[in-house]
């Protein structure tokens, strides 16, 4: 039943998108999804505007608006000093230098989070693709997507924007 679905919504996603690829649509993602309406109340809550002034441009593009910076050009992506990463919106701990690898995509990668509750996994099929959404639990930023590609022991590879994350260095 389930597999139905996804096939019929994949047909129907399919020609649309042909359709539009031509035009250049931005506005795919309330077509795309069907599970968007849904709005999840989070501990941190704040209006749009609130967000705009406490986060910079970039920023609230991509953990507003679930953008993506370009490859190889955030802060973190290379960063190898020890100590933790935090949630640029709210603050929270997300993860941690110990659980950083090497993925080559020029998004800084993790195998892990500090905690898991602190990051959630959604659900994402836009772009025509689906993957998992990675957010912060704690104020519903996004973070990135989540792949099973990653190195053990999880197996996971959390491909994280450098622009939603703030590095705590750890002091020695
Ligand atoms: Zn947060």
């Amino acid at each position: 039943m389930k597999t139905l679905l996804i096939i019929t919504s994949f047909i129907v996603l399919g020609g649309y998108l042909i359709s539009q690829v031509s035009k250049q649509s931005q506005k795919s993602k309330g077509k795309m999804g069907t599970k968007q309406e849904a709005k999840k109340t989070y501990e941190v809550q704040k209006s749009e505007d609130e967000w705009k002034k406490i986060l910079t441009p970039e920023q609230y593009y991509v953990i507003r608006k679930k953008g993506t910076e370009r490859a190889f050009t955030g802060e973190y992506s290379n960063n190898h000093e020890k100590g933790v990463y935090l949630c640029a919106a709210c603050g929270q701990e997300l993860f941690s230098s110990d659980h950083k690898f090497e993925s080559g995509t020029g998004w800084p990668s993790f195998w892990e989070p500090v905690k898991k509750e602190n990051v959630e996994a959604e659900e994402d099929n836009s772009l025509f693709m689906r993957r998992t959404e990675a957010l912060c639990s704690r104020c519903g930023a996004h973070l990135g997507h989540v792949f099973d590609d990653g190195p053990k022991p999880t197996g996971l590879r959390y491909c994280i924007n450098s622009v939603s994350l703030k590095f705590a260095k750890k002091k020695d």
